[in-house]
């Protein structure tokens, strides 16, 4: 006789020895007593199909996908929501119990929530966002922006014609600048949101001058390593509310949770306590 099935998820990279989601998921199953386990998986790119169909016959209920996988994944699956397929990527997969892949991408949730939870009076509507970057983060959020209603997303990027390949693919509510006028587009912005790698430690500072940031702005980064990066600390010096990049690596992770093991884990400082001390 068998009893029930352990329900099993886990996060696939390559590498993945880095991440965090191992640590963040385990701690949801113990404190809700859950007898489940979250695994670290390393798939090469040429074994990720193959890794994918099989998962499901073991006992997953799906999985996390990281770099470089986000993509691929997204081919591979059956099913595909709107915002995954708007976005280009998927994080989150489920295996369906009629053996279908579905794909979806909660980055972008991620992020939303991170910002209500902690600015809870930003008001998206009311006024311009400016992102900094265009890289694999930033369709996630500039598609999340559109989502609550922000008239206008403008987007700076380095490499300017990634910039403009997102306003292609999201239309006329984005605007680009010139990364030299990053600046610029700071004036009047509700919202500012660095999703570029400069600032995180090993990379060079972000330098955006912030002479037009409002204090009434809501200012995040999505990088957390450093959790207080040069530009939250300028912008809390002059005034700002500012949101960091923890909680929306632990946010974007709470929908998968919930549809693997049934129950919907809670985002409060214990977690945050816990990912900071790795
Ligand atoms: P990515 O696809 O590699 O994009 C990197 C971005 O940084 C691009 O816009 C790139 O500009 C820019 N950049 C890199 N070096 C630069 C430099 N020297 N000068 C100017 N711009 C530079 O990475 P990603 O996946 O979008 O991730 C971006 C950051 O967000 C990373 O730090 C990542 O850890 C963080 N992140 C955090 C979360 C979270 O949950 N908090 C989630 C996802 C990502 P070019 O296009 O010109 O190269």
């Amino acid at each position: 006789m068998s009893g029930p099935k352990i329900p099993l998820a886990g996060v696939i990279g390559h590498p993945i020895a880095h991440s965090k989601s191992p640590r963040l998921h385990g701690h949801w199953l113990k404190s809700l007593g859950i007898a489940g386990h979250y695994i670290p998986m390393d798939v090469a790119p040429e074994n990720l199909e193959e890794t994918l169909r099989l998962l499901p016959k073991i006992g997953f209920r799906g999985v996390n996908i990281t770099l470089p996988h986000k993509q691929a994944a997204m081919q591979i699956a059956d099913l595909v929501t709107d915002r995954a397929a708007l976005i280009g990527a998927a994080n989150t997969l489920i295996f369906r119990k009629d053996g279908r892949i579905h794909a979806d991408n909660t980055d972008g949730y991620g992020f939303v929530e991170n910002i209500k939870s902690g600015a809870p009076t930003w008001k998206p509507k009311e006024g311009p966002a400016a992102v900094l970057g265009a890289g694999g983060a930033s369709a996630a959020i500039v598609s999340a922006l559109l989502e609550v209603g922000v008239p206008e997303v403008r987007i700076s990027n380095r490499t300017r014609v990634r910039a403009e390949g997102l306003r292609e693919r999201f239309g006329a509510r984005v605007t680009v600048y010139d990364w030299v006028q990053a600046g610029n587009m700071i004036d009047e912005a509700v919202t500012v949101v660095n999703s570029t790698s400069l600032g995180m430690e090993g990379m060079p500072e972000l330098r955006v001058p912030l002479d037009g940031l409002s204090e009434q702005a809501v200012v995040t980064d999505l990088v957390y390593t450093p959790l207080e990066t040069r530009l939250i600390r300028e912008a809390k010096s002059i005034g700002c509310r500012t949101v960091d990049g923890l909680g929306m690596l632990i946010h974007q992770a709470v929908p998968g949770f919930e549809r693997w093991f049934g129950t919907r884990p809670t985002v409060d400082e214990e977690t945050r306590a816990l990912l900071l001390a790795v």
